[in-house]
């Protein structure tokens, strides 16, 4: 794929630091030595080593453990004891303030009674001032839907301080009667269309339960997240991602108030992961800031700005991806554009100029389409513009003559295995046998030639990388379904599937000349795994643990 470009840029790197190695055998260059390893580099070159070395936070040089300890015989010495060592996993797509918002909130997910939940909210009270938002998630709404509970015991523990707390899978949410309150929701309030204030048959006084559509009269009177608040939960989320071995993530919706408080924590030298920010496209203020100024890169590669975001449809499971022909299972439905393809064209002309990366969120064919029309557009009218690197998330189904269309463009697609598995039991009956094929085409686009980097799209996908490899690997969950696979011919291949989650991910930030790889000049950002997945059976990929995670040399976070 794009080996074949970088190949001169890392000879001249191996080329530098290695002679720069053998002229000074006796430096004190490198920090630290990390030998007796198994270390996979993600380099063609010499794809797997015994050793290497780091100072001032990048790799020196790679070689056998004798090699590397003659080299630097002052340096700090790490025994890997046979392990395998990666570089740093680059989450492409994830969403930091979502997975932070989830460790801030009170968790009752698997709490098997009301009376349960009402007893940790109640501990929750006593540690928070009057009037402050008590907010929960995790109750099951599918369990309990045959007998909802009523909010009189949560309003009863809880007089003064409006408590939320949202079902496991966000169809429903359960409230008290001061959050009713400052919602205004009453027994007059009518139900909204897709929802219902489910109410007292007697009184007619609500319950406390509202579903769907109806969640929103009430969560748009929760007060917005202040700054502080998100440097919390982008600190948990980032802790969090640092014991999968994400060292790097693409926040895939950053506000401006999120990077304000990025900001602030890189300020603080509390940001613990490498940032590259995709700016949220409905802030409009902020995106004509970056237009005017363009990309923000960050000399400390902690916190770059480089990409807007922009949305062209909804998601498969509710119908609002947009299609071509109606949905198979509605046939009054196609979805809904939300970004028409002129806007599209027109936005990604203004980051051609600033230099700013475009990456859309496409579900639907005729959303992919779109972006496809509107990329051709606007890059034929910038012909000299050559390394946009336009960005497709998702891509989840596409017109099969479609599929080979990006990679001429230059569009780098971006993907996400545990969608497909998530996804399987009603994909088809949504779009049909023949869209299917064009559905999570991971195989097809790859062998287009395309650049394809794999992510999560956590917190809604877990955030494990190796069980994204396992399942692009398989096709199967968890626990083997189907058997053979869901359409198997679409899934990737071991080295493929590596290379996805590391070098293309590199590549899909503009990035693979000090991310992705563990070869002299890059960033000492690696990880140290449980088992050597270079020889492990696929399905022990779901077994592999993150022992250890270095950023730039330093162990942040080792597994207990
Ligand atoms: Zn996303």
């Amino acid at each position: 794929m794009f080996h074949s470009r970088l190949i001169p840029i890392i000879i001249c790197f191996l080329f530098v630091f290695s002679f720069g190695c053998q002229e000074t055998p006796s430096s004190k260059l490198a920090d630290t030595i990390y030998i007796n390893g198994h270390v996979i580099t993600m380099d063609e070159a010499n794809p797997e080593v015994g050793a290497f070395a780091v100072g001032r936070g990048r790799i020196l040089s790679i070689g056998t453990s004798e090699e590397i300890a003659s080299a630097y015989p002052e340096a700090d010495v790490v025994d890997l004891e046979r392990k395998t060592v990666m570089p740093g996993i680059i989450e492409s797509h994830g969403h930091l303030l979502s997975l932070g918002q989830s460790f801030l909130e009170l968790n009752v997910e698997g709490i098997e009674t009301p009376e349960e939940v009402v007893l940790k909210v109640k501990e929750r009270v006593a540690e928070t001032p009057a009037g402050e938002w008590i907010m929960g998630w995790g109750w099951d709404e599918g369990a309990w839907a045959k007998n909802y509970p009523t909010n009189r015991d949560l309003s009863a523990i809880s007089p003064e301080n409006p408590v939320y707390l949202r079902g496991l899978h966000g169809f429903a949410c359960w409230a008290n009667a001061k959050a009713l309150g400052v919602a205004g929701i009453d027994k007059d309030t009518p139900n909204p269309e897709n929802g219902e204030i489910i109410k007292n048959p007697k009184t007619g006084i609500p319950t406390g339960i509202l579903t769907n559509e109806a969640q929103g009269l009430l969560t748009r009177h929760i007060p917005p997240m202040t700054v502080t608040q998100i440097e919390k939960a982008l600190k948990l989320a980032i802790e969090e991602c640092l014991k999968y071995g994400l060292t790097s993530i693409h926040e895939a919706r950053t506000t401006s108030k999120m990077l304000e408080a990025l900001h602030s924590l890189k300020d603080k030298k509390e940001l613990k992961s490498r940032i590259y920010v995709m700016l949220d496209c409905t802030e409009q203020e902020l995106i004509e800031t970056y237009f005017e100024s363009g990309p923000s890169v960050d000399p400390e590669n902690f916190l770059t700005v480089r990409c807007i975001k922009i949305f062209v449809d909804g998601a498969l499971g509710s119908r609002g991806a947009a299609m071509i022909e109606p949905y198979n299972d509605a046939p009054d439905e196609k979805g809904v554009v939300v970004t028409p393809e002129d806007e599209v064209c027109r936005l990604s002309k203004r980051a051609l100029e600033s230099g700013l990366q475009v990456a859309i969120h496409a579900i639907g064919d005729r959303a992919n389409r779109i972006t496809l029309n509107a990329f051709r557009r606007a890059i034929e009218e910038y012909p000299d513009v050559k390394d946009h690197r336009f960005r497709l998330e998702h891509a989840q189904v596409v017109a099969l003559e479609d599929i080979p269309k990006f990679a001429p463009l230059g569009v780098v697609l971006s993907m996400q295995p545990p969608h497909a598995t998530s996804d399987m039991p009603w994909a088809e009956k949504r779009v049909g046998s023949e869209r299917i094929k064009g559905a999570y085409a991971w195989r097809s686009f790859w062998d287009s030639g395309v650049h394809m980097t794999l992510n999560s799209d956590f917190p809604g996908e877990t955030l494990d990388p190796f069980v994204g490899m396992y399942t692009a690997m398989t096709r199967q969950t968890p626990e083997g379904e189907p058997e053979g696979g869901w359409y198997p011919e679409q899934c990737l291949k071991r080295d493929e599937v590596l290379k996805a989650y590391t070098i293309e991910a590199a590549y899909s930030g503009f990035e693979e000349n000090i991310k992705g790889k563990i070869v002299p000049g890059i960033l000492a950002d690696f990880i140290v795994l449980s088992g050597d997945i270079l020889n492990i059976p696929v399905k022990e990929f779901l077994n592999i643990k993150v022992a250890q995670t270095y950023l730039g040399g330093e162990l942040v976070n080792e597994r207990q």
